[in-house]
């Protein structure tokens, strides 16, 4: 496990940390405030669609292209995929978190930036299972099975886990984490090396060194979810 001291401070357990000003010098504190707020319990009373709408707000803010984020191929009208989510996301985003603090073990601490993971619900539309926002420029480009675009620290990784079978969110994170880890999109050498990396610490699939691009957009292979609009509505396990 890495050193995550960054993370210890208590954010307001009521109200959500701001998410003006995603850009201005207190950006950090405030990204990292939001990832433990959201692995976090609703306070009682809270209202779930209230704080579903909030999630999924900062989901849309924080996201390559805000469309990304939708329910409408969930539940329309989505007040039960709304509930649910007001309720639950906390679960799954501890979840995702304890795998990547497990994958980050891997790396030494210097070497990669802070990292923050969401749990999303993603447009069929996107064509992706997750992606990964970083620095501050609008670069942007699609792949298959993951993007990668230049944002705000720290590194924010955003995975469907509707989509993949709950035992393959390992490998599903870990696909995006090594797009982290490479910082240059796509997926050729420096990608390539990174997920190596990561499948070996993890006992993932090891990728052939013959793997081109292609075969590593969908490295390494996760079984889908054949309905994931059922985890979204809270009708699967995980
Ligand atoms: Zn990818």
């Amino acid at each position: 496990m890495v050193s995550d001291s960054q993370h210890e401070r208590e954010p307001n357990r009521h109200e959500p940390p701001s998410q003006q000003g995603s850009n201005d010098a207190s950006s950090f504190d405030q990204q990292v405030h939001q990832a433990i707020y959201w692995q976090q319990a609703p306070a009682s009373g809270a209202d779930p669609v209230v704080r579903a709408t909030q999630y999924l707000g900062l989901l849309r803010d924080l996201s390559v292209e805000p469309r990304w984020i939708a329910l409408a191929h969930v539940a329309d009208p989505p007040g039960e995929a709304l509930s649910w989510i007001g309720q639950h996301i906390h679960r799954v985003n501890q979840q995702l978190n304890a795998i990547l603090r497990d994958l980050l073990g891997c790396f030494e601490t210097v070497s990669y930036p802070d990292m923050q993971i969401f749990a999303a619900p993603i447009a069929p539309q996107a064509g992706v299972d997750g992606f990964c926002c970083d620095g501050p420029s609008p670069m942007e480009s699609d792949f298959p099975n993951g993007t990668f675009r230049e944002r705000s620290t720290p590194i924010t990784l955003m995975v469907d886990a509707g989509r993949i079978v709950p035992a393959d969110w390992p490998g599903l994170v870990a696909h995006e984490l090594a797009h982290a880890i490479a910082r240059i999109p796509g997926h050729g050498v420096e990608f390539g090396r990174a997920i190596a990396h990561l499948c070996l610490a993890q006992d993932l699939p090891m990728p052939s060194p013959q793997l081109d691009a292609e075969a590593l957009s969908y490295w390494p292979p996760c079984r889908h979810n054949p309905q994931p609009e059922l985890f979204w509505l809270g009708r699967s396990a995980f």
